[in-house]
């Protein structure tokens, strides 16, 4: 027996690279943090502090699903970034103990539609259905901290084979342990937040039937064929 009064809806969950799942609280974003990525979008970078905001938790899609193309949009554009997952919480966490916060890292792509995104810019409106749509955020295997070194490797994506994106995470603007500080200044971190940390130069439009290919070097990859 229950007094719910609707269905509850499921728990997201991501595969781990050993075989487990990591329950998914929250998904928080970054914008803008590798500065050729913010001059392609017109911005001028700069040390002004982060900005962020947010996926449902169920817009995630795993390795290799599928991402359906989503609906009003006619410029769909890919974001492949380091994602960062969260083992503990905490308010107001220092840059010096914000990576003990961390439980692993994947890959992720911040599928958006930038056509809504322009006019949201342009309007003075929420991001929240450029960028929180369905099926919004493809991510790869979560893989354990330890060993990991978020502050270099490159970061890669390909679409249908061909190089469209590369960086390296040393081109951050704001680190890895720097991010996650500034975001436990606005809200309570808990376990199971994820966080992608920004894309670097490269975005660009994806077609439907293309086959999209993130990778962060010591990391892992990202796979999903927009259907
Ligand atoms: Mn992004």
């Amino acid at each position: 027996m229950t007094d719910l009064v609707v269905p509850a809806p499921g728990l997201p969950t991501v595969p781990t690279s050993s075989g487990g799942r990591f329950p998914v609280r929250r998904v928080y974003c970054v914008g803008r943090n590798y500065a050729a990525h913010a001059r392609e979008m017109g911005h001028d970078p700069d040390r002004e502090p982060p900005f962020f905001f947010g996926k449902p938790a169920d817009a995630l899609v795993t390795d290799g699903a599928d991402s359906p193309y989503p609906t009003l949009t006619a410029r769909l554009e890919y974001e492949v970034e380091l994602v960062v997952a969260l083992g503990r919480g905490g308010r107001d966490v220092s840059v010096a103990d914000a990576l003990g916060l961390v439980w692993g890292y994947a890959v992720g792509i911040d599928l958006t539609r930038r056509d809504l995104q322009a006019e949201a810019k342009r309007l003075g409106r929420p991001w929240d259905l450029a960028k929180g749509f369905d099926h919004s955020a493809p991510i790869g295997a979560i893989v354990p901290a330890a060993g990991v070194d978020p502050t270099s490797g490159a970061v890669t994506l390909h679409v249908d084979g061909v190089l469209r994106q590369s960086g390296d995470l040393a081109e951050q603007i704001w680190s890895v342990a720097e991010t996650i500080a500034a975001l436990s200044r606005a809200v309570a971190l808990a376990p199971g937040d994820l966080l992608f940390t920004g894309t670097p130069e490269g975005v660009g439009p994806v077609a439907r039937g293309s086959v999209l290919r993130g990778a962060v070097a010591g990391v892992g990859v990202v796979e999903t064929h927009v259907v």
